[in-house]
């Protein structure tokens, strides 16, 4: 029921609809736009936008997208409402929130038998040890999540919105899902996931492959069941990953891990001709997906091709969409295409066969460092840029990828060897803060400076980009 307007805040309307509901808090409202002609001040709260509650970003994005917009809001004990026009774009009304979420972070309900965050060591950051499993993360930031924790709201509105979401798959077999999540939901995720699909909501798929749990016969079934799914009017499966599990020496010793499930225990690394047979398996599968549907939809990661000791295939393989690049699926074929034009177009600007390289060292993991190798043979890179292989002693031998190499192995490693004055690392070996600011900090909080201190040398950080890694190696 409307009241009349008076303290001069907008129609003040009855509060009875939103008790127990505080709102959302208006963080700026900027001057000129329509919530600022519509009278809503900074600490307002934002209570519904045309009848919605607004709980999160994503609430407030699908409601806010009409173009008549009626705005409830309270100010102090007030409630008010506010007509506003926009031309239906939720960016144009006007507000800011301080935390774009709005609400907490849904934390993971699972104990999955691979979790990396279960088997870090103890006495890191906090932040390191959170872990997330919410959708509105996955539209938003890319993060994966297992649809274990969603209430029918969610998936209505996931539906509704269109979102597009990154699911941590791992099996479609529901009672092996259950027992790889460690949670006995883990198996209603499947009927979730396959509604979404066939909804046309956009999905890229994350397996984690464990070797003897959910490759070989699992893995064709995954592979089957995905296929027919495929095959469905209007589905909206994009990609699907395989990653084989990475495994730390911390197993046993984390306090968090005792009471992991028995199954946790069968977990190991992959073996080089179970790799190849992985890769075989998921190929096939590939190949047939390419002719009937013109997309090959599933993919080894590169770690796949490292371990079984295959060369990573050709561009065309990922291309046009390397939709997976993120998951490190293609991400060392985009790289060397990236270095390769960058030298050609040295040729081109006239240095010819003449490429002069610098003396700097690459810092990197084992698995990248094969990789680097083969690059620099095949393109007749000069060994005044040396290549120094970090052994993974922070987080065990078995972690071999260079985005988990610790400053603290850099340094053990390299004190002692003949350094050039100049060492590249990549990017990806420092911890993302997720605030937009330059990353300086390992994974075990030494910085770069603090690695640059202790060996006497200059450290440069570079993206992981073929054409800036070409710049960072050639002389100009
Ligand atoms: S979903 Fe599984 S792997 Fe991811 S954080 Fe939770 S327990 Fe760990």
């Amino acid at each position: 029921m409307k009241l009349k307007n008076i303290f001069g805040l907008g129609t003040v309307v009855s509060a009875k609809k939103y008790d127990g509901f505080c709102g959302i808090l208006i963080t700026d409202v900027i001057s000129g736009s329509p919530s600022d002609k519509g009278g809503l001040l900074r600490g307002d709260f934002l209570l519904s936008v045309n009848d919605t509650e607004i709980r999160d970003l994503l609430d407030y994005k699908f409601a806010a997208a009409d173009e008549s917009l009626e705005i409830v809001y309270r100010r102090g004990d007030k409630v008010c409402s506010a007509t506003l026009r926009n031309n239906g774009n939720s960016d144009d009304i006007g507000l800011s929130f301080g935390d774009y979420l709005m609400d907490k972070t849904r934390r993971c309900q699972n104990r999955c038998i691979f979790c990396f965050i279960d088997r870090l060591p103890t006495g890191l950051r906090d932040t390191l040890y959170f872990k997330d499993d919410d959708d509105r993360l996955s539209f938003l930031q890319g993060n994966y999540v297992t649809l274990t924790n969603l209430s029918r709201r969610d998936i209505d509105r996931i539906i509704s919105m269109r979102l597009s979401v990154n699911v941590s798959l791992h099996t479609v077999n529901p009672e092996l899902r259950a027992d790889m999540l460690g949670n006995k939901h883990g198996g209603e995720g499947i009927a979730i996931l396959n509604e979404l699909a066939k909804s046309g909501v956009t999905l890229n798929i994350q397996n984690v492959l464990c070797p003897e749990i959910n490759d070989g016969e699992e893995l064709e079934r995954t592979l089957r069941e995905l296929t027919a799914l495929l095959g469905e009017p209007d589905c909206g499966v994009e990609s699907v990953a395989f990653v084989p599990v990475g495994v730390t020496k911390h197993y046993n010793e984390n306090g968090k891990v005792a009471d992991m499930p028995e199954n946790c225990k069968r977990v190991r690394i992959y073996k080089q001709s179970e790799a190849t047979a992985v890769i075989d398996i998921i190929d096939k599968y590939g190949d047939s997906a390419l002719d009937k549907y013109g997309s090959r939809t599933f993919y080894p990661s590169d770690e796949f091709f490292v371990l079984a000791e295959r060369d990573i295939p050709i561009y065309e393989y990922y291309s046009p969409f390397f939709e997976q690049y993120e998951n490190g699926v293609g991400m060392w074929r985009c790289f060397e295409y990236e270095f390769q034009s960058a030298l050609l177009s040295a040729f081109d600007n006239g240095q010819n066969d003449n490429v002069k390289y610098k003396n700097v060292g690459l810092v990197t993991g084992e698995s990248a460092a094969v990789l680097f190798r083969r690059m620099f043979d095949l393109f007749v890179v000069s060994d005044s840029v040396k290549i120094f292989a970090v052994r993974n002693d922070f987080f065990g031998n078995d972690i071999n990828v260079a985005g988990l190499i610790c400053g603290s192995d850099i340094v053990a490693q390299l004190v002692n060897q003949d350094l050039p004055d100049m060492l590249l690392i990549p990017e990806s070996m420092l911890r993302n803060e997720g605030n937009g600011i330059t990353r300086t900090t390992f994974l075990d909080d030494m910085t770069v400076d603090e690695v640059s201190t202790k060996l006497g040398r200059l450290i440069s950080v570079l993206p992981v980009d073929g054409t800036g890694f070409f710049r960072a190696i050639a002389e100009s």
